[in-house]
């Protein structure tokens, strides 16, 4: 027997957390090799002998969380002054003119950035929605694939899109959008090239027009028959804002959800960014079909764009996930920081009985891993992956909190001590493994400086 297949048949016990979000889980988990074996009951020892123990007792242990939607190019621009104190449309008509400039080592940089830090926040597979692609960043993708594989950090990327640039009444700049035929040839090479299928996958692409009225509606539909002949994920933003819905029902005469569906994305193969304004029939419709809506409050908050009706789409059926959104609009990528925010936020709509500290830990980790169509994370049963986050609780804000897993939100945690992905410790003592942080950030400076200096 090889030493790596040991390695991989030993059995973890993660033993006595000092509290968990699955009951069931409540002594602890068993790993072996990249999943999850068995859950412990309280004051029980595993079913067979296991070969290690971590101990957890000052750990509060959740599922990784799951991020549905960010935009890590967008690290680059946080906190930019001319996009300051704006809603959706100037903000972003700001910003594409300094986008429009980014190139593929600029990218590089701002995905490990972005990946690292939704790391050190407990989260354990990251998705990013890129739809800027000049000729400077025809391999965006591709650089992402290998900098999620270098970290280590399981990765739902999409192959965005643009093709209704200003010449055209769109709003990005002409440059940054592509002809319908390259973006269709490029996502096909994506998916051949980096798809994994099935339990476990590691890097999974989807297809992601930037917002239904950035592309073409033959692109929309296109992209849909596309998603569907390669069995593979759609995603865009909806609904964001009701500028949007007047935009969509100037262009097309239609409300947002009534031109998505009319373009063949209406499914279970679909999730959303944003999804604040639908109606209530609406929210049925998107119910019954199954379609998935990423939460993203932070954002939401900054564009003073609105409150997702969160609990009404649960309970009418659809995922509902989390997300940090680009770094332009949040400005962080810390997905537990994001879980304080969706509940404070679910508590200006909803009562606090509804929208519970355990409400919003599982919209960051089942819920988001339904958005994603995956079943095999977001959970701590046997036969789910090994992706975990322990939280220390030894900060002054966290002392004396009598209740730890309601304490991660409530106090505010931001910051996972110990982060395992595929069975792998990715984080330890709130440290990235074999990473040199500041190195890191002093390449993510010079990125940013040279695309403000661009634009
Ligand atoms: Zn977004």
């Amino acid at each position: 027997m090889s030493l790596a297949s040991q390695a991989n048949n030993s059995r973890l016990w993660i033993q006595h957390p000092l509290a968990c979000s699955d009951p069931a889980a409540a002594g602890g988990v068993v790993v072996q090799g990249t999943r999850i074996v068995e859950r412990v009951a309280a004051g029980h020892q595993p079913s067979e002998p296991v070969d290690q123990a971590f101990d957890a007792s000052q750990h509060v242990l959740l599922p990784g969380l799951v991020n549905t939607h960010h935009h890590f190019y967008q690290t680059l621009t946080r906190a930019y002054t001319p996009a300051l104190n704006k809603e959706l449309f100037p903000w972003l008509t700001t910003l594409y003119d300094v986008w429009a400039n980014l190139d593929e080592e600029q990218l590089a940089v701002a995905s490990e950035l972005a990946m690292v830090e939704l790391l050190l926040s407990g989260c354990t597979t990251v998705a990013d929605h890129h739809y800027v692609f000049s000729n400077a960043l025809e391999g965006a993708v591709d650089r992402q694939v290998e900098t999620a594989q270098r970290l280590g950090v399981r990765a739902a990327l999409t192959r965005g899109s643009m093709s209704v640039g200003r010449d055209d009444g769109g709003l990005p700049p002409q440059h940054v959008v592509q002809e319908e035929t390259t973006i269709l040839d490029d996502s096909r090479r994506l998916i051949s090239r980096y798809h994994q299928r099935g339990e476990g996958a590691m890097i999974t692409v989807a297809l992601a027009p930037c917002s239904p009225f950035s592309v073409s509606r033959e692109l929309m539909k296109a992209t849909a028959e596309l998603a569907e002949a390669e069995d593979v994920r759609l995603h865009t933003h909806l609904a964001e804002t009701e500028d949007e819905t007047r935009y969509c029902q100037r262009l097309f005469g239609l409300r947002p959800l009534d031109y998505l569906a009319e373009c063949g994305w209406l499914g279970d193969r679909t999730w959303l960014a944003h999804g604040i304004h639908f109606s209530d029939e609406e929210i049925r419709r998107l119910g019954e079909a199954g379609t998935g809506i990423a939460h993203c409050p932070s954002s939401n908050m900054v564009l003073g764009s609105g409150l997702c009706r969160t609990l009404e789409l649960e309970r009418a059926g659809a995922p509902v996930g989390l997300a940090v959104d680009g770094s332009a609009s949040n400005d962080h990528s810390n997905l537990a920081e994001e879980m304080r925010q969706a509940m404070l936020l679910g508590r200006l709509r909803y009562s606090p009985a509804q929208v519970g500290h355990t409400d919003v830990i599982r919209w960051a980790t089942q819920g988001s891993a339904r958005c994603l169509g995956r079943e095999d994370i977001g959970g701590l049963a046997p036969g789910q992956q090994a992706d975990l986050a322990l939280f220390k609780l030894d900060e002054p804000r966290f002392s004396s909190a009598q209740n730890p897993l309601a304490a991660l939100l409530l106090c505010g945690a931001y910051r996972a001590d110990r982060v395992m992905v595929a069975g792998r410790w990715r984080v330890i003592d709130a440290q990235v493994q074999n990473l040199d942080l500041e190195a890191l950030m002093a390449r993510h400076r010079a990125a940013a400086q040279r695309l403000w200096n661009a634009a």
